[in-house]
């Protein structure tokens, strides 16, 4: 009973703590979890967010072992300036047309207007194609494959959403240059299963693989890759990173005239190289806490948990004795030097002055995937009482060879939080082949996967009466009409397309693929 008492406790400062419920408010939810996971803190700029410690963690495990990764495929760290002449970012029409409304320009240096403004970049391509000009001359120059990791600046006049939709971002942009498309096509989608592998095997973030419609492509770019990514509560799709193939766009003479002798050296011809672009932000760090936090708070996936596991020492009370006191928090820190040892980030809580009860949900909040308890009788058995935060189930571990079992428990609260998630998503894809169950479909949350024509028209066609029904709501927030997410690369989960029969069921021309359509962010 005296153990209920507590946990009513608990489950009463919880309520207070998270302010609000997923279900109910869930943009208030989202920022209460960011706070009081101490991940983020709000900026006098805004669209501009603070990362603190909690979440920069995360995007360090990111960057880490993405680093490893394309590395082995022989891209180069380097980088560029932040600033870009207005000269070159305009030189590509479409590029500079996708990007200019949100462009940030630097006009002035202290009391003096400058001659020519300068543009911050929201994106490298124009500010690095010039010097890929530059250093490849012959074949032997390709393929030149560089990343940069830095921030980015794109002047959002959406509702900002703090990691999903912020001015400034942070993120990795690779630029490579390959002399034939085939090569180029190849790395796209190299690279786009790597994001793959960040969002589902880092983060436990299940994300479809596929690629943008016309309308939704990169802007100067040939076809654009992309992961769609999608948040159950609210029901919108979230592109979680791309992975572009640029073509001859901006290799071309009238452009960044980036070009090779022809490498056989017979016809002198000039060969215009093949780029791609790719990119991954901070957004992931957002779909992550939209995807797996709960009431309670933070739920995090245990290989990007900067502490995957937390010790705190029970049952100590006014009457305990100084003598089990310092027992007691021996063993704990004991416990955690042990798991350390096996290579899981533990911690051991000790600070005086709090009750077990408030370390719980302060652990909680911060969304520390295992809980370890160790009290006298804990002590006294040799064993320990594990809670894990995404399940809440609780079960006592011998001490004995504690270091595999926690290793093998924060395996399987992973791979558990993953499948949760499929699930999740999986069970809101619906085949639809009837207009009239377009707008059903979404408002129940669901993305209508349709055998859509391809057609550009035939998609603001969508939007437009797919966001007629809806209330109307504040013009920065998300729009209630349908766009496409993506045309999914795996086909096999719809019933097959038969060309020339099957139609499009929003305008009746002959259906090409099945594709995701959803309200999304
Ligand atoms: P893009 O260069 O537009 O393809 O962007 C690359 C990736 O960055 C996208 O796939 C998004 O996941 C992410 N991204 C785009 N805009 C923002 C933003 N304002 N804040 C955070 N992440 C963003
Ligand atoms: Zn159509």
């Amino acid at each position: 009973p005296a153990k209920e008492k507590e946990e009513a406790k608990i489950e009463g400062a919880i309520q207070i703590a998270i302010g609000v419920k997923k279900e109910v408010d869930f943009s208030t939810w989202y920022t209460n979890v960011l706070i009081k996971a101490d991940m983020l803190d709000y900026y006098s700029v805004s669209g501009c967010y603070i990362l603190k410690p909690w979440s920069y963690s995360i995007w360090e495990e990111i960057q880490s072992w993405f680093n490893t990764q394309i590395k082995e495929l022989g891209v180069q760290n380097s980088y560029f300036p932040m600033f870009v002449s207005a000269k070159v970012l305009e030189r590509e029409k479409d590029h500079i047309e996708g990007f200019s409304p949100e462009v940030a320009w630097v006009t002035r240096a202290g009391q003096s207007e400058l001659e020519e403004p300068i543009a911050i970049r929201p994106t490298s391509e124009t500010a690095m194609y010039p010097y890929y000009a530059k250093w490849i001359k012959s074949h032997r120059d390709l393929p030149l494959k560089l990343n940069q990791w830095n921030s980015v600046v794109r002047w959002e006049f959406k509702n900002p959403q703090p990691f999903l939709r912020t001015r400034e971002f942070l993120w990795q942009e690779g630029h490579t240059a390959f002399l034939t498309k085939a090569e180029a096509d190849t790395e796209v989608r190299q690279i786009l299963e790597l994001y793959r592998q960040v969002y589902e095997d880092l983060l436990a973030v299940p994300v479809i693989p596929g690629i943008k419609s016309e309308k939704e492509k990169f802007a100067g770019g040939l076809y654009t890759t992309t992961l769609e990514g999608f948040i159950p509560t609210s029901g919108r799709g979230i592109q979680a990173a791309t992975s572009h193939c640029l073509g001859q766009n901006f290799s071309r003479p009238e452009m960044f005239n980036i070009f090779v002798e022809d490498p056989t050296g017979e016809t002198k011809q000039k060969t215009y190289v093949w780029q791609n672009s790719w990119g991954l932000s901070t957004r992931t760090i957002g779909v992550m806490v939209m995807v797996h936090g709960d009431n309670q708070g933070l739920v995090l996936p245990p290989r990007v948990a900067s502490v995957q596991v937390v010790v705190v020492p029970c049952g100590i009370t006014a009457k305990t004795s100084d003598g089990q006191r310092a027992e007691i928090n021996g063993a704990c820190e004991e416990l955690a030097k042990t798991l350390k040892k096996a290579g899981v980030r533990a911690k051991a809580d000790l600070r005086e002055g709090y009750t077990p009860g408030w370390k719980f949900n302060d652990w909680e909040q911060k969304g520390v995937p295992v809980r370890l308890e160790i009290g006298p009788n804990d002590l006294a058995k040799q064993q320990t009482l594990s809670v894990r935060r995404d399940t809440g189930e609780k079960t006592p571990l011998s001490l004995t060879d504690i270091g595999a079992t926690i290793d093998a428990l924060l395996k399987k609260i992973q791979s558990e939080m993953f499948e949760r998630a499929r699930d999740a998503y999986y069970s809101r894809l619906k085949e639809v082949t009837h207009w009239d169950d377009v707008v059903p479909t979404l408002d129940n949350k669901g993305i209508a996967v349709i055998p859509w024509c391809e057609v550009e028209a035939c998609e603001d066609d969508i939007k437009e009466r797919s966001g007629r029904s809806a209330e109307p709501q504040d013009e920065r927030a998300p729009s209630a009409g349908a766009k496409s997410l993506a045309i999914p690369f795996d086909q096999s989960l719809w019933t097959p397309i038969e060309p020339g029969k099957t139609k499009c069921p929003a305008c009746g021309k002959d259906a090409k693929r099945w594709t995701m359509f959803g309200r999304s962010y």
